[in-house]
Order: structure tokens, then C-alpha cells, then sequence
């Protein structure tokens, strides 16, 4: 394992070296953010109550808007995940008779429950009588050729995954965002384009919005959060489209201008301000893994020297005894909870079992590193995270050491 560990990591050199660049470039424009809009101690008070005129909650919504380069954003803990803010802005945008589609595949497991189609679901969408079709992915990619015959007028919102959630598929990179962005608008100049952002964020140097999405989303759990924020969710883009979302996630004429803080409002602006070094370290570990379990025979997405458009490295391990046993090695490696044994089970909104190691400060934070795996063909683990690089090699290490001892 030494060994390998040493010629994994000179292989990984170079790659390493383009991730520090990244990390650079964000954590400038992170901070360059934070001086032109004057952050202060002031902006860290915590507010009770309705929290009318919280100047902290204000001053991060425009600082996610000036570091996603878009008009307006909506940051709230309010959000108790990511799907929940990816919900909150369909149900915001979309009414009755209105077609959704998503031109990345079948969306996340969790999404479509949101959708309702590809099974029932109470509350879904489908139920407010929201269409929804799929367009379907050609050799794992979007066909981008085809968006302009799939949408019709009625199309209302077409949705763009960037990662590639607990599928095969490679992530999208901003360039493929931008293409299919601009094929969307050439087709329905009307339709609202919307990228699913987690895992993505901090990943490139460009965002969704700046490359023509009209609206993303995302959890403050994942890379955004900078493994600091102790909950919540993210919405991006177009003012209207925000302004509505707003609507739903609070209530018609409330909107954005409530919402306690509870105590949070620093762990989220710090938390943003380490969040590109913190997805770098994650970056580096996603790499590394690559690299481990390639060199033992493992098909792996990406491959270790692949372009990464999220923070998720696939391992297909071909068996389900090996799927839990990596799961639970990288528990048993864990600062929390490290004497726990995850099991399979089925979780809310997931169609098939799925084990989870988190061994997490934050419960189920997946920028911490954390694996998780719905049990089914090809057994591919998804491993994602690790606030320091040195915790995710000590992980990924024994989770090899343990599958070659099974
Ligand atoms: C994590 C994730 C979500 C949202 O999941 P939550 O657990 O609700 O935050 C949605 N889409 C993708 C691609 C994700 O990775």
C-alpha cells in the first residue's frame, strides 16, 4: 500500500497542480467579493423572530449573487437540502400545464420524487399537473442535436444536472453547460434554463449563470457550504425566477425579507470564504481514489488523469459485499461516529436501498468525506469530500486495504 500510495501521488502531481490553480482563482474571487461589498463582524449577528431587515442575511444573498455573477440569490438554512431548494424553485417557476424537462437523463434519485413520474409520488409535481419528459443521454452525453425538436412552447423549464449524481455518466463541465444553455434558448427562447449545481461548485473557475443558465441550485452541505455550514440550500440567477422561488419557500408576499439566522451567519460566510480550498482538498482525494483503485484493478469514473466537472469519484467495486465493506471502512476511518456500521436501508426519497458512511460533523455532509451507494448494478460506490486531503488518503487507503483482505 506504501508504494502504492507513492506512485499514485506522483502520477497525480500535475493534476494536483491544475486543482491548486483553481483553488487560487476562486479563493480570489471569493475574497474579492467579500472586500467590494464590505463584509463585516456586523453582518455575523444572529436574528430571531420574522428577522425583518437582518442585515446579515441581506449581505449574503448578494454576495452569492456577485460570486455566481448573477442578479439575485436566496441563502437560507430555511432549506433543509439541496433538493429542497432545487424543489422550491420548480414549484416556484412552474404552474399547472406546464412542461418540465430534464435534458441530462433521469434526474437525481431524490428529484424525482420531486417529479413524480417515474413513480408516484404524494405532493410531486406531477400531481399539480406539471408534464415532465426526459431527454435521453447518447454514449452517456447530453444529445445536445436533439434539444431543438424536443422542447415544445409548452416547455416551460428544462433542467440541467451538472454532476453526475449516483450514475455512470460523467459530469458536465461549464463549456457543456453553456452549449446546452444556448441550444435551450435557440429552440424556446422562453424556457428557463436550471442547473442542479451540487457537487459543481468551485469545481471550475466559471459558474452556471455566467455561462447562460438562468437559475441554479444548490446544498450548503456540499462544496458551497465549505464544510462549515451547519444546514441549508442555495438559489441563483435571474431576479424573477429567485423572486418566485422566494414565494414558495416562504410565503406569497413574504418572500426573501424573512428569516431568522439562528446563530448560523457566520459559519456561512466563513464557510464560503474556505469553501475553494475546501473542494480542492475534496478534488484531491476524488484523484487520489481514482488513482488507488484503478492501479487495483477497478474501473473507476473518472479515470484518475480525466477533466472533473464535480467532486464525485465512482468506483465500481462488482459486488455488493464489497460496496458495504468500502462503506464501512471509510466509516470506521471517520472523526464521528467512526464506531457505527452502516448498513443499507431505504431512505425517504431514494427508490433503491442505499448504504451511506458519514462520518460526519455535520449529519450527512457530503463534502466531508463520505461514500454512498444505492445497492444495485454496477455496485459503483460514490465517494465524495474530505475537508483535508490528509483524512481522505487515510481513508481511501483502508478501504483498499480492506477490500484486498475480504
Ligand atoms: C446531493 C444532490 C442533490 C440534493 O440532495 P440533498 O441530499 O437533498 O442535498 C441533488 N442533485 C444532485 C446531483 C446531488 O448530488
Amino acid at each position: 500500500m506504501i508504494d502504492l500510495k507513492k506512485s499514485v501521488l506522483n502520477e497525480a502531481a500535475e493534476n494536483f497542480k491544475l486543482v491548486e490553480e483553481i483553488s487560487e482563482l476562486n479563493t480570489l474571487k471569493v475574497l474579492e467579493a467579500m472586500r467590494r461589498l464590505k463584509i463585516s463582524d456586523a453582518h455575523f449577528k444572529t436574528s430571531t423572530g420574522y428577522a425583518y431587515g437582518d442585515i446579515g442575511r441581506e449581505k449574503l444573498d448578494e454576495l452569492f449573487a456577485e460570486i455566481f455573477k448573477s442578479e439575485a440569490a436566496l441563502v437560507r438554512t430555511q432549506f433543509v437540502s439541496g433538493t429542497h431548494a432545487l424543489a422550491t424553485a420548480l414549484f416556484g417557476i412552474l404552474r399547472p400545464n406546464d412542461e418540465l424537462v430534464s435534458l441530462t437523463g433521469a434526474p437525481y434519485d431524490t428529484l424525482q420524487t420531486v417529479i413524480g413520474h417515474a413513480h408516484a409520488s404524494k405532493g410531486s409535481l406531477k400531481e399539480f399537473g406539471i408534464g415532465y419528459r426526459e431527454l435521453d443521454l447518447v454514449e452517456g452525453k447530453v444529445d445536445i442535436a436533439a434539444i431543438k425538436n424536443f422542447l415544445t412552447p409548452k416547455t416551460k423549464l428544462a433542467l440541467i444536472q451538472r454532476s453526475r449524481g449516483y450514475s455512470m455518466r460523467e459530469p458536465l463541465t461549464t463549456s457543456d453547460i453553456e452549449k446546452i444553455c444556448a441550444a435551450v434558448k435557440t429552440a424556446n427562447p422562453d424556457c428557463v434554463t436550471f442547473v442542479d449545481n451540487c457537487y459543481g461548485e468551485f469545481v471550475e473557475t466559471r459558474e452556471p449563470v455566467e455561462v447562460g443558465a438562468d437559475l441554479a441550485a444548490g446544498s450548503l452541505i456540499k462544496n458551497i457550504g465549505g464544510g462549515l455550514a451547519p444546514t441549508g440550500g442555495y438559489i441563483v440567477g435571474r431576479k424573477d425566477l429567485v423572486e418566485s422561488a422566494s414565494y414558495r419557500l416562504t410565503a406569497p408576499g413574504m418572500g426573501n425579507e424573512l428569516g431568522a439566522s439562528l446563530g448560523t451567519p457566520r459559519l456561512l460566510y466563513q464557510g464560503l470564504f474556505m469553501a475553494p480550498h475546501v473542494t480542492a482538498q475534496a478534488l484531491k482525494g476524488a484523484i487520489f481514489a481514482a488513482g488507488i483503485f484503478s492501479k487495483l484493478g477497478y474501473k473507476t469514473h473518472p479515470l484518475p488523469e480525466d477533466t472533473r466537472g464535480d467532486i464525485i469519484q465512482a468506483i465500481e467495486l462488482r459486488s455488493a459485499q464489497r460496496l458495504i465493506k468500502f462503506c464501512q471502512a471509510i466509516q470506521k476511518f471517520s472523526p464521528v461516529d467512526s464506531f457505527a456500521v452502516p448498513e443499507a436501508w431505504d431512505m425517504p426519497g431514494y427508490s433503491d436501498k442505499v448504504i451511506m458512511a458519514a462520518g460526519t460533523f455535520v449529519q450527512g455532509a457530503s463534502i466531508e468525506l463520505s461514500a454512498d451507494a444505492p445497492l444495485r448494478e454496477p455496485y459503483a460506490v460514490y465517494l465524495q469530500g474530505g475537508l483535508t486531503f490528509e483524512h481522505a488518503a487515510i481513508g481511501i487507503l483502508s478501504a483498499a486495504q480492506e477490500l484486498e483482505n475480504l
